[in-house]
């Protein structure tokens, strides 16, 4: 069994368990739960292939002077079940009416995230909303290949470093291929989501959830909740005070390669990006109401015309690209892992859920509490003059 990449640098991507033409990769998951690949030196015949397509390894640049929008969808229960605006569902409808198929993160009957295919609208829901977990790929690539070898309309969505992946397995390009990459902080493990699912299930009175929600915009997009539905009651709270949420947005269970993503830039070989955008109060009034506002950004020609043909169900003005990011530097700059992460990772079978966020989220510290309390102090002092 052997890598040819280190654990800390692979992003998971998958490109390479699709490439090999022996099935001689197995993608296993490392001690904090992310999936990397694994040769088989049995099976595995040199061909390279596995080294040769690894986004990782190389470096694809897109020299199309992205344009942006401030954007967001006109229907107003799509744009609510969205995260952001809801432009991914018009992209994907889009699609499917022309006859395509789209691929997309989607929850399975045991909310373990991954990557699966929807050909009809009704399905579409299924990939709706962000899922703050790493989703697993499996042989998607694979499979949107077989399609486009068709000539079928295929929309790959996924994460930068998934979209960089597939092309890169693709090789050529397909002029009914479509791919869409989202602005991205990072992604928390497979394995803390479990944990944290478990956690939950215990509190819950070992209920199964009908629906969970990373993104409800019921208190408003700005200040979103953490959602679990359940036949009779919710769980539904800030996603600043959410256990889970917290290790999220505090760093501390996010995959390693995040901190130093090769795939966070400008100019993408995406065909579209979406984010949020946030700050768009700031900047374009008119289209900010807390309902989801995207972020949504152009690199080739393909994305102009798919753009040309959803923006009459849109609400939208073209965006100065600098400034938007200016508010979500997630888009070019990658995070820095949070303080007690390996602590965090290590300490992960020892303790419940809330005790081991509670732990080593930096917040909880007697240090940031006092830097808080502190600030908090002069905040008061300058007030009063
Ligand atoms: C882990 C993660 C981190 C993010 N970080 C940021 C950020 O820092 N800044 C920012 O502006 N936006 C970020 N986003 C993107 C943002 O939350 C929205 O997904 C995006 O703006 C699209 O919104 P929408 O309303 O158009 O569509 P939605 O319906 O909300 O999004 C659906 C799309 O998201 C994809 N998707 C959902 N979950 C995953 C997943 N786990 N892996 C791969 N693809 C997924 C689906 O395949 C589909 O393409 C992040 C999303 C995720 C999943």
């Amino acid at each position: 069994m052997e890598k040819f990449l280190e654990d800390d640098k692979c992003c998971g991507c998958h490109a390479c368990f699709n490439v090999c033409p022996k099935k001689a990769i197995e993608m296993v998951n490392d001690n904090k739960g992310f999936k990397h690949p694994i040769i088989d030196q049995d099976k595995c015949i040199d061909c390279n292939l596995c080294k040769k397509i690894c986004p990782v390894l190389k470096s694809i640049e897109q020299k199309y002077n992205s344009v942006a929008y401030a954007c967001y969808n006109k229907n107003n229960e799509e744009r609510m079940n969205s995260s952001s605006g809801g432009i991914f569902v018009l992209i994907a409808k889009e699609i499917i009416n022309r006859g395509g198929v789209v691929f997309g993160a989607s929850y399975d009957s045991d909310y373990i995230v991954k990557h699966v295919e929807v050909s009809s609208i009704e399905e579409l829901p299924k990939l709706m909303g962000s899922k703050y977990v790493q989703s697993i790929i499996g042989d998607t690539y694979k499979r949107a290949k077989e399609l486009l070898e068709k000539d079928m309309y295929v929309l790959f969505t996924g994460m930068p470093c998934q979209i960089e992946g597939l092309k890169s397995f693709l090789i050529k390009d397909y002029p009914k291929l479509i791919t869409q990459d989202i602005i991205c902080h990072g992604v928390p493990s497979a394995k803390v989501w479990e944990k944290y699912k478990n956690y939950r299930r215990e509190i819950d009175n070992n209920k199964k959830p009908v629906s969970i929600s990373f993104r409800s915009k019921e208190h408003g997009w700005t200040s979103y909740d953490i959602k679990f539905s359940y036949d009779k009651n919710t769980y539904s709270v800030s996603h600043k005070d959410d256990f889970y949420m917290q290790a999220f947005l505090w760093d501390i269970s996010l995959m390693d390669a995040c901190f130093d993503c090769h795939f966070k830039k400008k100019n993408r070989i995406s065909d579209i990006t979406l984010g949020d955008y946030w700050g768009v109060e700031n900047i374009h009034k008119d289209l900010f109401d807390d309902k989801g506002t995207s972020l949504v950004i152009i690199h080739s020609n393909k994305g102009v015309d798919l753009f040309n043909s959803i923006k009459h169900r849109a609400i939208y003005e073209k965006t100065d690209l600098d400034t938007a990011i200016s508010y979500n530097s997630a888009m070019i700059c990658s995070t820095k892992p949070g303080k007690n992460r390996e602590k965090f990772f290590s300490d992960i079978e020892n303790y419940d859920f809330d005790k081991l966020v509670k732990k080593h989220v930096e917040k909880y510290g007697i240090k940031w509490r006092c830097k808080l309390k502190i600030k908090n102090f002069v905040k008061r002092l300058r007030a009063r003059g």
